[in-house]
């Protein structure tokens, strides 16, 4: 059985992650969503509502698809994680030349710590390339519609969190 591992800090996530999301179902049996609690970068949503959303977006994608999608938090380092879900690649989505530079330090840290687990590169639909969290989170705390960005069960709880109309 083909174990993927898709980390990231998903705050929150967006219609760019759940592309990714789907073309990692074709690779692999089973897709663990790794949910960085990453209190460093100050999340917006709390991890319980992190996960909750990605579990709520993800039951469909997982039906349709057949693969297994299992989302599973973590804090240790991301190659130990790897290892604790029995994962033999990693997902990554890239996004424009400016992820490819701290995607490739990272691919030859991880490399270096463990080169039994590959790191696998997928890009989204040209319209979902462009979509960022942190971008999403600063139209939405301005007011400007997110519709095209997210789906609309994460559009509300941008509402209810921001108390905007985004
Ligand atoms: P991180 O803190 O690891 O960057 P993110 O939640 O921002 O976490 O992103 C998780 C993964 O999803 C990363 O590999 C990122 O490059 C990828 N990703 C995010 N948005 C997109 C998008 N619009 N298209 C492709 N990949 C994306």
């Amino acid at each position: 059985m083909r174990i993927g591992l898709y980390p990231g800090t998903f705050d929150p996530v967006t219609l760019g992650h759940l592309d990714i999301i789907r073309r990692a179902t074709v690779l692999v049996d089973r897709l663990v969503i790794g949910v960085a609690i990453n209190r460093g970068k100050g999340p917006l949503f709390d991890l319980e509502e992190r996960v909750a959303m990605i579990e709520a977006e993800c039951s469909q994608i997982a039906r349709e698809s057949g693969c297994e999608i299992l989302v599973h938090p973590f804090e240790n380092l991301l190659i130990d994680c790897a290892r604790d879900v029995g994962a033999s690649v990693i997902l990554r989505g890239l996004r424009a030349v400016a992820d490819f530079e701290y995607e490739f330090q990272m691919v030859g840290m991880n490399r270096r710590l463990d080169d039994t687990i590959e790191t696998v590169f997928l890009m989204a639909e040209a319209e979902h390339q462009a979509i960022a969290s942190k971008l999403v989170k600063e139209i939405a705390q301005l007011g400007g519609s997110v519709e095209k960005f997210v789906t609309p069960a994460v559009r509300e709880g941008l509402r209810a969190k921001l108390g905007t109309r985004c």
